[in-house]
């Protein structure tokens, strides 16, 4: 029976929440209250009517919409592995483990069972880090950027940082090195050029106002020809005749070599530390896969003024990321199984015919599913590393191009819709009128495949 009720022939809201126990029941009765007015409301703007059932249906539809997750799982089919904006590496199966046994229960994050007292949270991941980079003391705090800001507050504030003119970089999101040494309330002081800086240039800027020497790794760019830069082991040695503390901002910074899996090599931390620099800071999200930190390693009495500095509290990690960054820590105490337990590891060291063998098994599947829509072609591609390591180098790779038939331009735009519009929504590249699907993080092949039917709809 269809009821239609009122002037516009719309029924009252009392009658529709009178039809709409089972949203009540699975959404509360607020949001459905809200849901049924802003359904009726939308009918009365257009001029419709519309019965009891209409209006419920249209309530839960917004109402489902609203219960999914804003932040969701895709698959990243980007090409780029560690993608800041997807979320950057996927933690190992003893990472997400680790984490969810801290987020259930109280632990032992300021608590030293030993003795039944107070203890230190960085306790947990110190001795794992200097086991794994030979350094004296280590700590941990949200992020890298974040560790920029407290070394140069602790060691520098009200004084001067050295920086050469070639590292004086900018990384995305507003972290734009001269801003961070303003906020952390130090003064920048830039030597020698863009391309080329010398030992001598250094030498001649330190006076008693220098608080530290920063080198910044130049992660995401590579200035090539004419060029020259201090070695880090002599600037080393100017700035321990000065007492100056040397920070090396290393980014990405990784703790094993990535020349043993295939992979160009990336300066490693305990090479930063060989060389002479007193602290190194790097990120724990990007080369190292684990979850977003920033973690600082050095001399002892340094990591202890940066300890004390307010900064540090404010910075803290919370205990379900230091749970997994703990257990990513003890996943490379054993290199040898750590590109088969280490996802970020894993997908980068990921060979290019396992790769291409898989997107020859997707062909059939994905050519059926968009049969009428879109003609499918393997292709040769290439992965970035991403999060600004190793800039220039692309790791050989392999995926599907996907050419829309009919209107070019805009046509591709809505090919890539249709992707994200998935229920596990697909990021893929544009790349000369066709939407490219780098295979490189496809690791689960099934569920892949399953929601493809979906693609025509
Ligand atoms: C990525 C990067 C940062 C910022 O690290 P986050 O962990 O993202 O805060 C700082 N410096 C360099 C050189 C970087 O590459």
């Amino acid at each position: 029976m269809i009821e239609r009720t009122g002037r516009a022939g719309l029924p009252s809201v009392d009658r529709v929440l009178q039809a709409a126990a089972a949203p009540i029941a699975r959404y509360g009765r607020d949001m459905t209250l809200d849901a049924v007015r802003a359904a009726l409301a939308a009918r009365r703007g257009a001029g419709d009517g519309a019965s009891v059932a209409d209006i419920v249906a249209a309530a839960e539809a917004v109402l489902a919409n609203l219960a999914r997750p804003s932040q969701r799982r895709v698959f990243n089919l980007t090409g780029t592995v560690l993608h800041t904006n997807l979320g950057r590496a996927p933690l190992p199966e003893e990472a997400v483990e680790a984490a969810v046994e801290a987020m259930r229960a109280p632990t032992t994050l300021e608590y030293d069972l030993d003795h039944g007292k107070r203890g230190e949270r960085d306790d947990h991941i110190a001795p794992w880090l200097t086991r794994l980079t030979g350094a004296e003391a280590a700590l941990a705090i949200n992020n890298n950027a974040g560790a920029l800001v407290l070394a140069l507050n602790a060691l520098a504030a009200g004084r001067e940082t050295i920086v050469s003119r070639g590292e004086l970089i900018e990384i995305g999101g507003a972290f734009r090195l001269p801003d961070i040494m303003a906020r952390a309330g130090t003064r920048l002081r830039e030597v020698g050029t863009t391309n080329r800086t010398h030992l001598r240039d250094f030498a001649a800027a330190i006076g008693p106002d220098t608080g530290l020497i920063l080198k910044v790794h130049t992660s995401n760019y590579e200035i090539q020809g004419f060029t020259a830069a201090a070695p880090t082991p002599r600037l080393a040695e100017l700035a321990r005749e000065h007492s100056i503390p040397l920070v090396e901002d290393l980014g990405s910074g990784t703790l094993v070599d990535l020349a043993r899996w295939g992979l160009p090599h990336e300066p490693t931390v305990t090479e930063a530390l060989q060389a002479g620099a007193d602290l190194v800071t790097f990120s724990g999200d990007k080369l190292l896969g684990g979850p977003q930190a920033g973690l600082i390693v050095g001399r002892a009495d340094l990591i202890a003024i940066l300890a004390r500095n307010p900064l540090k509290r404010a910075l803290r990690l919370d205990k379900i990321r230091l749970a997994a960054l703990e257990a990513v820590l003890r996943l490379y105490a054993d290199p040898d199984r750590l590109a088969a337990r280490l996802p970020a590891l894993r997908l980068l060291a990921r060979p290019r015919d396992e790769i291409a063998a898989l997107a020859h098994r997707l062909l059939p599947a994905m050519e059926r599913a968009l049969a009428g829509l879109a003609t499918v072609e393997l292709v040769e591609t290439r992965s970035q590393i991403g999060s600004g390591a190793l800039p220039v180098s692309l790791l050989p790779s392999a995926g599907l191009a996907l050419a829309p038939i009919g209107r070019a331009g805009a046509a591709v735009e809505l090919l890539a819709r249709r992707l994200r519009g998935l229920p596990v929504p697909v990021i893929a590249r544009i790349e000369g009128g066709r939407v490219v699907l780098d295979l490189r993080c496809l690791e689960d092949e099934g569920e892949f495949i399953a929601q493809l039917d979906r693609l025509a709809a």
